[in-house]
């Protein structure tokens, strides 16, 4: 098994290149930093996926204020109001940093930002790129960045499999490059390894995005927090293409109304009708595809012949499948799109394990609470890879621990688990499915096989998704549709054989908008 060249030895190990995983590189530059991606950069991250765009209140008639609370609303009574008022007040001057690291944002001909509007934000706020390409052009920036930063050090195709604790402090990393495993000795750690989408069948996501980093916390005995609330975003492609390509909110945020296949607008009696937050939206979708339907958006009226202006990335998928959104709806369905759970982190992106960090989708840092507001995610990534880089490096490195010889695991695969997932762990939730995936995923989970760590996060999910007995923001129960009045947050440790939670109370914190 190789160890590390001996100059890169010590140095911290951001373990993803996503936004979370570059910001923080560029954030602990000029320190030494090794970057871990597990396929080639700007490519298989949600980061360049990304094309609605990031939230900050850039608008006249906006406020950091407002935009926070949209934000609390939306997380349907479980954000934490501090991390929320810390973010949403730096928002501006995060999108800031990001032109500094050459990322061209769409402008007006006055020089302002564009700002679109998405689903349950009150003011248009969404600064976006290339019209719809806003991670792509992201991604573009930041890796030129870091290429040009030499005190990062990129090691691509690598794939880390394993934590080392020792004594309770991390102590290093394994890896699998192409040409072998790897040991990386490091007492600093930061996991950005993004979301949870690719366990179900149904998703927007990469295929690798599989919650690898919440299973590498989890098994060196990281608390995970909110792990039941799975965002499914209501108008994924349904064109049999997977992974499904988004069809982004900022389609309806444009006038695209949602229509059955009998020409109905089966939303339209209701306030706000497609634009209410998504996971009301996305239940809406599945009761109607429950009940045999057909799906579409349609944006004919609101955008016709401008849409592929509007929205090139989503005009080229819809083309893929012969599908000219100016003359014809879009046929969607939901798809898992975005984890609100994560390993739990304080205000400095630091876990509960000595030397071990998270940041970004990866992380649980209370913005979201039950329910994303749509766009916060990247804004999330981004600033809190300053805090995380600022934290890392005001953190010794310790002495090298010594790293115990181990098995090498199988690349890891998901394959064996996203039936289970999408059947009984989806949009809509009850007891008897729930316990189903429970006895599926604990044999796989604590297996050796290649599907285990992604059948670890599987279990996590689903028992939180038991234990949480009312239906609050991303989380449907059909057998407890209601809110319930104790409010807590559910924390979760990897037991011998088992997942162990733990129910942490919660104060009020915002006027509830679930159920
Ligand atoms: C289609 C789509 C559109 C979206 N649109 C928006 C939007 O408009 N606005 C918004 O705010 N949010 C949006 N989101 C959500 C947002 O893109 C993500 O939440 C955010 O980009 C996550 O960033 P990240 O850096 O944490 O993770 P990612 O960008 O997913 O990066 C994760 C990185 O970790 C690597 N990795 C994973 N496991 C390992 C491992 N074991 N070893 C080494 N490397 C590993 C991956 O290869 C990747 O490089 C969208 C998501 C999708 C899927």
């Amino acid at each position: 098994m190789d160890r590390l060249a001996q100059p890169l030895a010590g140095q911290p190990i951001i373990i993803g290149a996503g936004l979370a995983g570059l910001m923080t590189a560029l954030h602990v530059s000029p320190e030494p930093v090794i970057v871990l991606a597990k396929a080639p950069l700007a490519s298989a991250s949600a980061s360049a996926w990304a094309q609605g765009g990031i939230a900050a209140a850039f608008g006249r008639d906006d406020s950091a204020t407002l935009h926070a609370s949209d934000t609390i609303t939306c997380g349907d009574g479980l954000c934490n109001p501090h991390v929320v008022e810390r973010i949403t007040c730096v928002a501006r001057s995060a999108v800031e940093d990001l032109v500094r690291h050459g990322v061209v944002f769409d402008r007006n001909a006055d020089g302002e930002f564009k700002l679109g509007l998405e689903a349950a934000h009150s003011r248009r706020r969404i600064v976006h790129a290339l019209g719809d390409g806003t991670g792509r052009e992201i991604l573009r920036a930041l890796t030129e960045a870091v290429r040009q930063t030499p005190s990062i050090t990129v090691l691509e195709d690598v794939e880390a499999r394993r934590l080392f604790v020792e004594g309770g402090k991390l102590v290093g990393v394994l890896a699998l490059a192409r040409r072998g495993p790897l040991l990386l000795p490091s007492s600093r750690v930061i996991i950005a390894t993004g979301g949870i989408g690719g366990l179900y069948c149904a998703t927007t996501n990469p295929l690798g995005s599989i919650g690898q980093g919440l299973a590498l916390a989890a098994r060196v005995g990281a608390a995970l927090i909110d792990m039941e609330f799975v965002q499914f975003h209501p108008t994924a492609l349904d064109v049999g293409i997977d992974p499904m390509p988004l069809v982004s909110e900022a389609v309806r945020g444009e006038g695209a109304v949602l229509i059955d296949d009998t020409g109905e607008r089966f939303m339209a009696r209701e306030a706000r009708a497609e634009l209410q937050p998504r996971n009301i939206v996305a239940r809406a979708v599945w009761r109607h595809l429950s009940q045999g339907h057909r799906v579409f958006l349609d944006a004919r009226a609101a955008l016709g012949a401008d849409f592929a202006a509007r929205f090139p990335g989503i005009a080229a998928a819809c083309r893929t499948a012969d599908i000219d959104p100016s003359t014809t709806p879009i046929p969607v369905r939901p798809g898992a799109h975005y984890h609100m759970g994560g390993i739990a982190v304080d205000d400095q992106g630091r876990t509960s394990v000595d030397g071990l960090w998270a940041c970004g989708e990866a992380a649980a840092t209370g913005l979201h609470g039950a329910n994303r507001l749509a766009s916060n995610s990247l804004l999330e990534a981004a600033v809190c890879a300053h805090w995380v880089a600022k934290s890392v490096s005001g953190t010794t490195a310790q002495r090298e621990g010594k790293l115990p010889p181990v098995a090498v695991p199988q690349t890891a695969d998901a394959g064996p688990v996203r039936e289970i997932m999408a059947r009984y762990v989806g949009v809509l939730r009850d007891r008897a499915g729930l316990r189903g995936a429970i006895e599926a995923l604990r044999p796989i989970a604590f297996s050796t096989g290649a599907a285990a760590d992604a059948a670890t996060v599987g279990l996590m999910i689903a028992t939180a998704a038991l234990l949480r007995e009312e239906s609050r923001g991303g989380h449907f129960r059909t057998d407890f549709p209601h809110l319930s009045h104790r409010l807590c947050r559910l924390s979760l440790h990897l037991g011998a054989g088992d997942v162990i939670a733990r129910s942490i109370p919660v104060a009020s914190t915002a006027v509830s908008v679930g159920g």
